[in-house]
């Protein structure tokens, strides 16, 4: 994200979450079983994830699914591969009464929750471009941009995937995996041409 920035590309790249904030998503879930051709049965989330929590940009805590706020325990965590982020915790006195406990904590001796929201807080640079990404995702424009992809870039992976059949490369290396990429491209902008004309090759 600093690299795109920095070298002024207008790239899009999305979060895991940026279908949660979008508002045409809301009703998503009922169109998943019709698309399943499996029927297989959607698994329900054991324990709450930190994409559960709500990040609270006046005063900096977390609100958990039970609607308590969380307090900043730690605000320069570091994790284990360097990583920083925000630890969180939740008050003893409510994590040991909550209703959802269950769903939060995942040993019944656990006295609280703990989440670490990493870079989230857009106080550090590399969460300041993150946050920069985001906004610019959740705008009109970056929604209707990244909504062109399901139209352009998707099926050129899909044909190359699953027509074509590169669905790994059978090379090691930079070079001989970049060969590999460009020879399969162009196969399928040789189909393209074959079928539409070289209009249609991109
Ligand atoms: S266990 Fe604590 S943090 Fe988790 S939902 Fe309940 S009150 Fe919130």
């Amino acid at each position: 994200m600093q690299m795109l920035a920095e070298e002024k590309i207008d790239g899009y790249v999305a979060d895991n979450q940026f279908r949660k904030r979008d508002p045409k998503f809301a009703s998503a879930d009922r169109h998943k079983k019709s698309i399943d051709r499996n029927h297989t049965p959607i698994k329900e989330k054991r324990y709450f994830t930190p994409s559960d929590f709500i990040y609270n940009e006046s005063d900096g805590t977390l609100t958990c699914p039970a609607g308590n706020k969380l307090y900043v325990k730690n605000r320069n965590f570091v994790g284990t591969r360097g990583e920083k982020g925000i630890a969180y915790a939740g008050w003893k006195t409510k994590c040991r009464v909550c209703e959802i406990r269950k769903k939060c904590l995942r040993s019944p001796k656990s006295q609280f929750r703990q989440v670490v929201i990493f870079d989230e807080s857009g106080k550090g640079p590399k969460g300041r471009f993150t946050k920069q990404m985001i906004e610019k995702f959740d705008s009109a424009l970056g929604r209707f941009i990244y909504s062109r992809r399901m139209g352009t870039v998707e099926p050129v992976f899909a044909t190359i995937c699953r027509r074509i059949g590169l669905d790994r490369f059978t090379l090691r290396g930079r070079a001989k995996v970049d060969t590999q990429w460009k020879l399969f491209s162009m196969v399928h902008n040789i189909f393209k041409i074959w079928r539409y004309g070289a209009s249609y090759a991109y």
